[in-house]
């Protein structure tokens, strides 16, 4: 069998690799027998920012799909769902029969396989937690070729070692979800700018218990205001006679394959910036949207990934708790300093963490940050910023890290200890294995 290159979305590294897909659950079981030093990883959508999905001169299986079509949907919004579907081809079916996915993520092109295993949390954490919340049930081949059913009530450590997991205890071949009722499939959105980040903080804490999402954007190019922002809240429209159900996620535009590397410049970022300032203060900021629209903006344009160049896009996403909120001040004014270009920069509001020992949430604040990778000096300032979130006990979302010193690990994730007993239990030849794995010694 030929090997496979294969890269995630932020495109930092490729790898070679043996591609499986397998037609049934049956193939997938005999397949595992097979498997050589180098183990096997689950694959979903490839979304991940980092190696999450890699498995350099080992293997890689997407899960078997054998359709695209929702077969199980009970009368009170009970889901049962392949591993293999995206959250686009599912919302296009449950959202004009009336349902939503209480959690969603900020693109529609990822797999529920590959949102239960980095327990993926949306713009209403606060509010609904993550998706391991609304998973009542899911089923799981083991590496030794059997397939179990796992819960909160049965095989519960299994259940909660696979949430957030990174696909290190198994393929989850499909899950049972508890969906959302909605009355119409827009939502109210409240958009204002602010001029300074302590304003746009405050705000945002202020309408927290009103609003169902809560997001904010934050300009860090700017010169005289860094972490001025604008600050979206919205609440699911109710009931309006008439009204059509539809969830439309293709892309308007597609970005060729050779862009030039070098376009996200901080100029270009800062002259981005300035203009979608611009626009937010000349919009109406009430402003009734489509949920699709205002859940997965960047769908719109496809692969905007490339953007980055054949260098890529790093992600740093952080968790800072809620008592030490002054931190993002902090990270705001070294960012600003280093001079970094940092392109796209989301605040979210997060709830309390739940159970699973490698879930990222917790009670706080989370903010993501995107740089293009080649720029040596975006790692330096990373690697002090990772010390000062330890520091103050907060935590980097594993399953967009590409960088992280494995040193840290234990001491962003204290139940590290217990997620590896659990899964050398399960797995003791160590056949699920990840570039990502080996990078961080889990
Ligand atoms: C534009 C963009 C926006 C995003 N927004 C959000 C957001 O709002 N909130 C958030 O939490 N995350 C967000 N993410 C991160 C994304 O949700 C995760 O990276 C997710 O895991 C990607 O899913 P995927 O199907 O592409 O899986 P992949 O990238 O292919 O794999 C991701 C991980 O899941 C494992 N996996 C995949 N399928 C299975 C399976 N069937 N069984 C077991 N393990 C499996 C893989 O082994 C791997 O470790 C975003 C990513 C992008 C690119």
């Amino acid at each position: 069998m030929d090997k496979t290159e294969l890269a995630t979305w932020g495109n930092t590294s490729t790898s070679e690799s043996y591609l499986r897909e397998p037609d049934s659950i049956l193939d997938l079981s005999g397949m595992l027998k097979s498997i050589g030093d180098k183990g096997c990883i689950a694959r979903g959508f490839g979304r991940s920012y980092g190696d999450q999905p890699l498995n350099s001169d080992g293997d890689v299986i997407r899960p078997p799909s054998a359709s695209k079509k929702l077969e199980n949907l009970s009368s009170n919004g009970i889901a049962t769902v392949k591993s293999s579907m995206t959250f686009a081809e599912l919302l296009n079916q449950v959202v004009p029969l009336g349902w939503y996915m209480p959690v969603v993520p900020g693109t529609s092109y990822i797999t529920i396989g590959g949102a239960i295993a980095a327990d993926i949390h949306g713009k209403n954490h606060y509010r609904k937690s993550s998706i391991a919340d609304h998973v009542e049930s899911m089923t799981l081949m083991l590496a030794d070729g059997d397939t179990i059913h796992c819960s909160k009530t049965e095989e519960s450590s299994i259940f909660w070692t696979t949430i957030g997991g990174l696909g290190l205890t198994g393929v989850i071949l499909e899950a049972t979800i508890q969906l959302i009722r909605i009355q119409s499939s827009s939502v109210l959105v409240d958009r204002k700018s602010f001029k300074n980040f302590t304003e746009l903080f405050e705000t945002m804490k202020s309408q927290i218990d009103k609003a169902d999402y809560s997001v904010a954007w934050l300009d860090l190019a700017s010169k005289s205001n860094p972490g001025r922002g604008i600050l979206e809240t919205a609440n699911h429209q109710e009931l309006d006679e008439g009204s059509q159900f539809s969830y439309e996620t293709k892309p308007l535009l597609a970005l060729p394959r050779c862009m030039p590397g070098g376009l996200l410049r901080p100029s270009t970022i800062k002259k981005y910036n300035s203009l979608r300032f611009l626009l937010a203060d000349k919009e109406k900021s009430l402003k009734e949207n489509e949920l699709s629209a205002f859940m997965h903006p960047l769908d719109k344009v496809r692969n905007w990934n490339r953007l980055y160049g054949k260098t890529g896009v790093i992600q740093w996403q952080v968790a800072v708790p809620e008592v030490s909120e002054h931190v993002l001040f902090d990270i705001i004014d070294s960012i600003h300093k280093a001079e970094a270009p940092a392109f796209l920069v989301v605040l979210k509001k997060l709830g309390p963490a739940n159970q699973a020992p490698l879930s990222f949430p917790m009670e706080g604040w989370t903010l993501a940050v995107d740089f293009p990778a080649k720029h040596q000096e975006i790692h330096d300032c990373l690697d002090a910023l990772d010390q000062e979130i330890v520091n103050v006990g907060g935590r980097i979302y594993l399953a967009k890290d590409a960088r992280l010193n494995p040193d840290l690990i234990p001491k962003m994730y204290p139940r590290i200890d217990e997620w590896k007993s659990i899964r050398q239990n399960i797995d003791p030849n160590n056949r699920w294995q990840s570039d990502f794995s080996r990078r961080l010694d889990l």
